[in-house]
């Protein structure tokens, strides 16, 4: 049977949502005779090919992250958004409150450490959007895996429902997080 292709990307995220993945330990194994990663920070693949199924983690605050987005959603049939910053904006989102000018002196010049900050801008540094958001505010999701990170058994039902040809939607006992 031909494997189920899969890629994921990391955006405004701290890489939890991916380590919470590999703690799915020896259910890897298994999973690894049925899916072919792409493009993904565990493989190190940078190019977008087409997949069945496409996972974001992370939030969207510049414009990098809103077109890498975008590619994989035109290069995946499914879009899964992994973890409350892929699905709410969450944790990268609490920079929203402020502007971006605030966000980037603060950043740039004012941390305590600084001597003779300066700001960069794109190329260098992508250009920040005005608000960090959730995943389905740029393009269409179908399916959503929250938490912070999602614990490592939501991930493996959600990947399993997949594979079953099923929009994993999790049961009530693996959206409580302690
Ligand atoms: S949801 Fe939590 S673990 Fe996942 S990227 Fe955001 S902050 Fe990190």
């Amino acid at each position: 049977m031909a494997k189920v292709k899969v890629a994921t990307i990391w955006l405004e995220g701290c890489a939890g949502c991916h380590m919470s993945f590999l703690d799915i330990d020896e259910a890897i194994v298994e999973l690894a005779s049925a899916v072919e990663f792409s493009r993904s920070p565990i493989t190190d693949i940078k190019e977008f090919v087409p997949v069945d199924v496409g996972i974001v983690e992370g939030g969207v605050g510049n414009t990098e992250e809103e077109e890498v987005l975008k590619e994989l959603r035109a290069n995946c049939k499914i879009l899964m958004a992994l973890g409350d910053c892929a699905c709410f904006g969450a944790v990268g989102a609490m920079r929203s409150s402020f502007s971006k000018e605030e966000v980037l002196r603060r950043g740039y010049i004012e941390t305590e450490s600084t001597c003779e900050g300066k700001i960069p801008g794109p190329p260098a540094v992508p250009a920040l959007l005005d608000q960090v958001k959730p995943a389905n505010h740029v393009v269409k999701v179908d399916c959503y895996v929250p938490g912070c990170p999602p614990e490592a058994g939501a991930i493996l039902y959600s990947l399993k429902e997949l594979l079953a040809g099923r929009i994993p939607v999790l049961p009530s006992d693996m959206m409580r997080f302690d």
